[in-house]
């Protein structure tokens, strides 16, 4: 079941006058969901954003709500019907949580929402003769043996783990889009996406540069999970839309899998140590258990993307902490989220809803 939640004309059920076929974005209102419908409606293209707001709300697409080619849909992945969409002119599957204390919540969801999410949309795809996105990730190489990941990894993921439910699901979610591309000829093209951060990221997300950042802005302790000495590469968000698009403009034998992401690496402590530089906070460090099956070290390799797309990153990582500092300013003076929320999530227990909620 789905529920339009704005028609550009007003009423559910009513004739749609968006002029062409839409593309149609899955997991539209979340965090990269949000930039890339931004993105797509700049350069013109109607957008039919689908969520069911497991990880985000309908506000977090607020400020697109009033642009004339944007329709949004309250829609599950996991149990929409391949028929209820007309003909859409291309399809991005972003459906899925994203940030390991969400998607641990409810890892039946988590699992499913890119398992029959993915098969689903791949028919749609199928029956529309068109090109579909798959958002990949970094976590596919699990515990990475070798470093930095290049593509050619087939990767050291533990699949009896709290981070199965996401690593797994998107592995299998690979497998479908290469399978529907032998089989059918249907073009899938898949990004491994490495840690994105930004403007916009919900304050209770409970990713890490969001929750320094939100931690150092109201002088509490910025919290280092295990002793800090682990690595991430961090991209901003506006560089990995654009690796999107060139991924959906690329030649049409191109399918990936293709890293995209920031190479450039940092340990957990030395990003903490950042943020509390850049935001001249009063913070200090404390330090708290390592989750189970943290990686200890992640690097994209992203020569595929550079020789086959020529796309690299362009916003280096204090640029983007800073910009990403101001938004959080700017939205906690508005009084958008307390930060209160941020701060208890890791206790709070949330059911997430969805067909597999427990
Ligand atoms: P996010 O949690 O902000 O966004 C995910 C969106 O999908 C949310 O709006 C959520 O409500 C929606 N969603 C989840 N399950 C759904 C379902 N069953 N049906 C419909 N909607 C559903 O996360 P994000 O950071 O924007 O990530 C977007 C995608 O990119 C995800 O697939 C994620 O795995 C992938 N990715 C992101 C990163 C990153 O660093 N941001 C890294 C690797 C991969
Ligand atoms: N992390 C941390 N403090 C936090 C949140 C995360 O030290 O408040 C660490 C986490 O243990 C991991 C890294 O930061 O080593 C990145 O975590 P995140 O949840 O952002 O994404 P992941 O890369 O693990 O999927």
């Amino acid at each position: 079941m789905s529920t339009a939640i704005k028609k550009q004309n007003g009423g559910e059920g009513a004739k749609s006058v968006v002029p062409r076929r839409p593309i149609l974005v899955c997991g539209g209102a979340g965090f990269l969901g949000s930039h890339l419908c931004a993105r797509l409606l700049a350069e013109g293209e109607p957008v039919l954003c689908v969520d069911n707001f497991c990880t985000s709300d309908p506000e977090s697409v607020e400020h697109l709500l009033s642009h004339p080619n944007f329709e949004l849909m309250r829609g599950d992945v996991m149990s929409l019907d391949e028929g209820q969409f007309g003909d859409v002119a291309a399809i991005f599957n972003l459906a899925c949580a994203a940030s390991p204390v969400l998607y641990q919540r409810n890892p039946l969801d988590t699992f499913f929402s890119s398992v029959r999410g993915v098969d689903t949309l791949l028919r749609v795809a199928r029956r529309c003769g068109v090109k579909l996105f798959q958002a990949s990730t970094s976590e596919i190489y699990g515990h990475p043996t070798v470093h930095p990941q290049s593509e050619r990894y087939w990767g050291h993921v533990n699949t009896v783990g709290p981070r199965a439910c996401y690593d797994e699901g998107k592995r299998c979610a690979e497998t479908l889009c290469f399978i529907y591309r032998q089989e059918f000829g249907v073009a899938a093209r898949i990004a491994r996406i490495f840690n994105t951060y930004g403007p916009g990221m919900s304050l209770q997300d409970g990713r890490v540069v969001i929750n320094f950042i939100s931690q150092a802005l109201s002088d509490a302790p910025l919290t280092v999970y295990g002793d800090g000495t682990q690595t991430r590469s961090f991209c901003y968000v506006d560089d990995l839309i654009d690796g999107i698009m060139r991924i959906m403009g690329a030649p049409e034998d191109f399918g990936g899998p293709v890293n995209i992401g920031n190479p450039a690496e940092i340990r957990v402590r030395e990003l903490a140590e950042r943020v509390i530089k850049l935001t001249g906070s009063r913070s200090r460090i404390q330090m708290r258990p390592l989750p189970v099956d943290d990686p200890p070290r992640r690097r994209p390799d992203i020569s595929l993307a550079i020789s086959a797309l020529d796309w690299r990153p362009r916003t280096d990582l204090d640029a983007g902490l800073m910009m990403t500092i101001r938004d959080v300013q700017r939205r906690l003076r508005r009084g958008d989220m307390s930060l209160r929320g941020t701060k208890e999530l890791s206790s709070a227990a949330t059911p997430l809803a969805g067909v597999n909620a427990i």
